[in-house]
């Protein structure tokens, strides 16, 4: 069964073609700057054929239409034509209150994700507007399952999940917290109890997701219940771009300053602050490492402050759930950089946290167990494509029994 996996982003789409016989990837490819001008697909497939087409794409359907045409013919071919799909997942960042798990796409499925814009204003619309281009591709025929990133999340109680405002704007507008990243903490905490055989038995995990976007997670016997990003992604850690958690009297106090619009704010807030804004030189984690080694005052403050956040919620999920028996890392910062892996533990002793110092600098690409005290600490390299083509695997074969 062939699998195509398809996470639509603001200006971009990347897929990956998985044969889920094996779960092997038999192409991958992204298309960039969608909506913008120098459009750009890049293409790689098992064979080793590596192609960068520079192609303008007014919108997701014209992207999702030159994917098809990359994965059909020329040299990146890998099928002989689209009947050879079997199913397709598509990620959808915004699930709202009513989808708490994947499920199967039906016209009304769409015009839900599309209903949500409010919520995901960059990514639900054009993620709804790539389900009817692949529907309008392979056919109505072709079953297509959403995978959701906030629905693991959706097992956190109320009094996780509210904030302390009027509770009417909960029951008109739906703000709550609902977290991000769900995909990558569900296959990360799952992963770990099965390997470590801890799945049917009692468990405290906090999974921290730390990439461009971070966000961590408590999840217990493995429910999430409780994560750090909010209503929207900006919430919590401070990020590469994104402010993360701030005062909230901050908005308004620099929208009467500086004159800022709703939306000026907002892309201060989303573009311009997190590592970028604090460090003023790069919102790219390895960058600020590089730079803060070389002396750059405010580099180290922004990773000083990444690290420290981490280091408090770590404690305050320990709280959450009674105790800890393992932290996970994942994400390109949380897989690759033992230095903030090593400053985060610091000092975590008396929540049993031991780092092994040898194991934490050697690089494996896999799960690999880093620690040797009571708690566990784990790198679990994320898997977020495969999550969605399990789980369309798994909806699809229901619809046929
Ligand atoms: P992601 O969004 O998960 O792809 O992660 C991207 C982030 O991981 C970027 O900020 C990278 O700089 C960061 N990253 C990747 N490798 C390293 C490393 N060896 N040390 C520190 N940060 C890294």
């Amino acid at each position: 069964m062939k699998i195509l996996v398809i996470n639509a982003g603001s200006s971009s789409l990347k897929y990956q073609l998985i044969d889920m016989e094996n779960e092997h990837v038999i192409a991958k490819g992204n298309c960039e700057r969608i909506g913008i001008q120098g459009g750009l697909i890049t293409h790689k497939t098992d064979a080793g054929v590596k192609l960068e087409v520079r192609c303008d794409f007014p919108s997701h359907t014209e992207a999702f239409e030159k994917l098809v045409e990359v994965l059909t013919s020329g040299e990146g071919k890998v099928i002989e034509d689209v009947s050879e799909i079997s199913a397709v997942g598509h990620r959808v960042l915004h699930g709202s209150e009513v989808y708490k798990e994947s499920t199967l796409i039906t016209d009304k499925v769409i015009e839900d994700i599309d209903s949500f814009w409010e919520l995901g204003p960059l990514h639900n619309p054009p993620q709804a507007a790539t389900m009817r281009a692949c529907r309008k591709a392979l056919g109505n025929a072709v079953p297509m399952v959403a995978v959701f990133d906030t629905s693991f999340h959706q097992t956190m109680p109320d009094k996780a999940f509210m904030y302390g405002i009027p509770y009417e704007y909960y029951e008109k507008y739906s703000i709550r917290k609902y977290g991000f990243h769900g995909t990558s903490h569900r296959y990360v905490s799952s992963h770990y109890l099965e390997i470590t055989g801890r799945k049917d038995g009692e468990s405290r995990v906090v999974v921290c997701h730390l990439g461009n976007g971070s966000s961590i997670s408590a999840v217990k016997n493995g429910k999430c219940v409780d994560t750090s990003m909010g209503l929207t992604p900006l919430d919590g850690l401070i990020m590469g771009t994104r402010s993360g958690s701030v005062d909230p009297s901050i908005v308004t106090f620099l929208m009467n300053k500086e004159g800022f619009t709703p939306d000026e704010m907002n892309a201060v807030l989303n573009k311009k602050s997190g590592f970028l804004g604090i460090s003023g030189l790069s919102s790219d984690a390895r960058d600020l490492v590089n730079a803060s080694k070389e002396g750059h005052k405010r580099a180290k403050l922004a990773c000083d402050m990444f690290r420290y956040q981490i280091k408090k919620y770590i404690g305050s999920y320990a709280a959450a759930m009674g105790g800890l028996d393992a932290v996970l890392f994942t994400g390109g910062i949380g897989e690759n950089s033992d230095e903030a892996r090593a400053e985060i533990c610091e000092g975590l002793e008396f929540l049993g946290i031991e780092l092994d110092e040898t194991e934490n600098k050697t690089r494996t690409g896999k799960d690999h167990k880093i620690s040797k005290g009571k708690t566990e600490v784990w790198i679990i390299p994320t898997d977020e494509e495969m999550t969605i083509a399990r789980d369309t695997v798994e909806l699809v074969e229901k619809l046929g029994k």
